[in-house]
């Protein structure tokens, strides 16, 4: 078979990176193989996000780059997939009518079909939303590494005000069980050490009467799997019987990634997140008493509609007193056919990023005091390579999922070490590992 290159840029969150590495799996057995480089592919895609309108602006921005391959070489194909393809077909159709493919998130398996048409003056777009695509019966082609990501569900029913995800990916449906436990026995067999189920609210997961506790415990049960990890949880659906596998199941870390998006009550229901700020408390408490030592991170949305400084104050108030490990802090973003579309914004763009600056500020603070807690502690480091930023040093995850660095000492990818933390700051810590060879070695924490 002759062999066809395809590049793939990603865009977005975690899934939309493991459904390239889904559309490469799709690819695969049609000839096509992947390049890192654009100006040798035959088959050039963008897997896109739609949650926030600068997502998009950069895609589109992108496209206009990625144009001049077709204009050189007219037999390239170039297509838009992922959330922005469903979202915006119609304006993409006048926006980018070179394009030859718009094709949203259920509709991968038609890609080596469409590939083969005939070219066409328009695009052609297959957007249609399907209750049940799971591709639970493709293998996606992942990248090197020790940690895996697999897709436990598809999808949202939960429609908070704000966001697009429902309707760009369409209703929540979860990949069988037995499918999932397949997946990752081959992945254990491979050499993977860590698995990451992803979904939307991936702690919906079920399949007839099992549940995302039973996928864990389950998942615990096979050789190889040191760690097991999932994202994003939402809060209504944090179970006693999931709390207590966290708690139980040795494999599965102590790290949970727990959206609150604000922490005033009127905000919260105009966002229709379905718990209030004391709820959201309370099952922290529970969480922390029953997982010693588990790590917390979240999202938070600043200038939703009608936001007001008491609001943004109660959440910023929040922050301070529950003190996350890390967070992911974002402007509101209007989406085109949410329900708060339709509310006039509030608050300026200045105003919103004031709002934005105070509370990075805040987080910033509160990670380096959390993270220089742990100097003097040893903690269990999972090897993923080399540290980016300085050469011969090892970088890997702690069970808490903390970037640590610490000079190679003759460990390998994969490996289990022990590290004490000798220096922290808000985002990595620095460590020291026995070295194989000669002990302890002493060096100067760097200040990075
Ligand atoms: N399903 C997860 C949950 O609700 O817990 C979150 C998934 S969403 C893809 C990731 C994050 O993007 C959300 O938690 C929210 O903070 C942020 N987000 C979604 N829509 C947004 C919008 N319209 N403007 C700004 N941020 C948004
Ligand atoms: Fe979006 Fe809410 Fe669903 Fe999360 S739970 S994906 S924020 S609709």
């Amino acid at each position: 078979m002759h062999t066809r290159k395809v590049y793939i840029e990603t865009y977005g969150c975690q899934m939309n990176l493991a459904d390239t590495e889904l559309l490469v799996g799709v690819l695969k057995p049609h000839g096509y193989e992947p390049t890192q480089v654009a100006a040798q592919a035959d088959v050039i895609l963008l897997n896109t996000c739609a949650i926030r309108e600068h997502a998009e602006e950069k895609v589109l921005r992108r496209l206009g780059e990625l144009v001049h391959h077709k204009a050189r070489r007219p037999s390239v194909r170039l297509g838009l997939t992922g959330c922005m393809a469903q979202h915006h077909r119609e304006k993409l159709l006048n926006k980018a009518p070179f394009l030859d493919l718009i094709l949203g998130p259920d509709a991968y398996r038609t890609l080596p079909t469409l590939l083969v048409q005939e070219d066409r003056d328009e695009p052609l777009v297959a957007v249609r939303l399907d209750r049940e695509e799971t591709y639970a019966d493709m293998s996606p082609v992942r990248g090197e590494g020790i940690r895996a990501w697999v897709t436990a569900m598809r999808g949202c029913d939960k429609f908070c005000t704000f966001c697009i995800v429902p309707y760009v990916r369409g209703r929540e449906r979860s990949v069988p069980l037995n499918a999932l436990l397949d997946q990752v026995r081959a992945l254990a067999h491979q050499g993977y050490k860590e698995v990451v189920y992803l979904g939307q609210t991936v702690n919906a997961y079920r399949d007839g009467d099992y549940d995302f506790a039973d996928l864990l415990r389950q998942t615990a049960e096979i050789d190889g799997i040191e760690r097991i990890r999932f994202t994003s949880p939402h809060p209504s659906d944090m179970s006693e019987r999931l709390i207590e596998a966290m708690a139980t199941c040795a494999k599965v870390a102590p790290y949970l990634h727990l959206p609150l998006q604000t922490a005033s009550n009127r905000v919260l229901e105009r966002m229709e997140r379905g718990y209030t700020v004391e709820q959201y408390a309370a099952l922290v408490e529970r969480l922390r008493a029953a997982i010693p030592g588990l790590a917390l991170s979240t999202d938070i949305i600043v200038g939703f509609p009608g936001e007001e400084e008491a609001d943004f104050r109660a959440t910023y108030d929040f922050m301070a007193e529950l003190r996350y490990d890390s967070a992911f802090m974002f402007k509101y973003s209007a989406r085109e056919g949410t329900k708060a579309y339709k509310w006039d914004e509030t608050l300026s763009e200045e105003e919103k990023g004031l709002r934005l600056q105070a509370i990075i500020a805040l987080q910033e603070r509160i990670s380096g005091e959390i993270n220089r807690q742990s100097v003097g502690q040893t903690v269990e480091v999972l090897i993923e390579g080399p540290a980016k930023r300085q050469e011969g040093w090892l970088a890997g995850k702690s069970r808490q999922f903390k970037t640590v660095v610490f000079p190679g000492n003759g460990a390998r990818l994969g490996e289990l070490v022990p590290a004490r933390v000798v220096s922290a700051t808000a985002h990595t810590l620095v460590g020291q590992v026995a070295n194989k060879a000669i002990g302890y070695r002493d060096f100067l924490p760097l200040s990075l």
